[in-house]
């Protein structure tokens, strides 16, 4: 590890669970981010502060004067301009040293499964249910893992599933169609600073499974930002996931 990166990292090395193992893991991975909003802008940040070797950020959308107040990597001067490109320059500022490609343009099945194909893990900041659910179906068929996190008005949610989907649960066996209260930021608000909880709670799921550290998947943790309290809900594998059924254990 090269002399700035030491001591970029030192708070890392000095943690007996990261160590310059853990770290090493870290620098050599690739983590696709879908969505740069809220939820993306605050997991990118800490994703490049660590050092993750890779990043990909994926938003067709640009920057629009309501993203302002909560999306913490776009200024004025950025209205108009495609999110996935501004964040890669910020990101970019924050951490020069590693590698980031912005993609702006809306991904197929099959260029997402390829992305998909290519990342160690996947974090979902998207603000819709049929790119959750495809985004879910990419990472069941690759065995890829998913750390899936929405926030909107006061409450935020996130759970991170895979990569033995022979096993364990995906995404789609908690929510068997889309749940309409949970879209629309426009309509019914959002706190500004709750994304950016759920972004950061997704990094540390995120960096956790990159470098090694145990942690317990197929659990949707709910974010109840008027009482401040977390509830763990354990997601149960279904018979009939449309997405992870069909697989059966080896
Ligand atoms: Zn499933």
């Amino acid at each position: 590890m090269p002399d700035p990166a030491i001591t970029r990292h030192a708070r890392h090395l000095a943690l007996p669970q990261v160590g310059a193992d853990g770290q090493e893991r870290i620098g050599a991975s690739s983590a696709l981010l879908i969505g740069a909003g809220g939820i993306g802008c605050s997991a990118a940040s800490y994703l490049a502060a660590s050092g993750v070797g890779h990043l990909v950020i994926c938003d067709f959308d640009s920057v629009d004067a309501t993203n302002l107040g909560r999306q913490i990597l776009y200024g004025p001067d950025d209205v108009g301009q495609p999110k996935a490109e501004v964040a890669a320059r910020r990101l970019g500022i924050i951490n020069p040293d590693i590698e980031i490609s912005a993609i702006a343009n809306r991904l197929d099945d099959a260029e997402l499964r390829n992305q998909v194909a290519a990342a160690d893990i996947v974090l979902d900041g998207c603000d819709n249910f049929a790119t959750r659910f495809q985004v879910n179906d990419a990472c069941v068929e690759q065995s890829t893992c998913l750390v899936s996190g929405a926030a909107i008005r006061l409450e935020g949610q996130v759970a991170e599933f895979g990569p033995d989907y022979e096993t364990s649960p995906c995404y789609r066996c908690f929510y068997k169609e889309a749940d309409e209260s949970l879209e629309n930021c426009a309509g019914n608000g959002v706190l500004s600073p709750v994304p950016g909880v759920i972004g950061g709670l997704m990094a540390v799921e995120a960096l956790k499974f990159l470098a090694g550290i145990e942690s317990q998947r197929g659990v949707l943790r709910l974010f109840d930002g008027v009482s401040g309290e977390f509830r763990a809900v354990r997601v149960e594998k279904r018979s009939d996931c449309p997405a992870c059924s069909s697989l059966r254990p080896q």
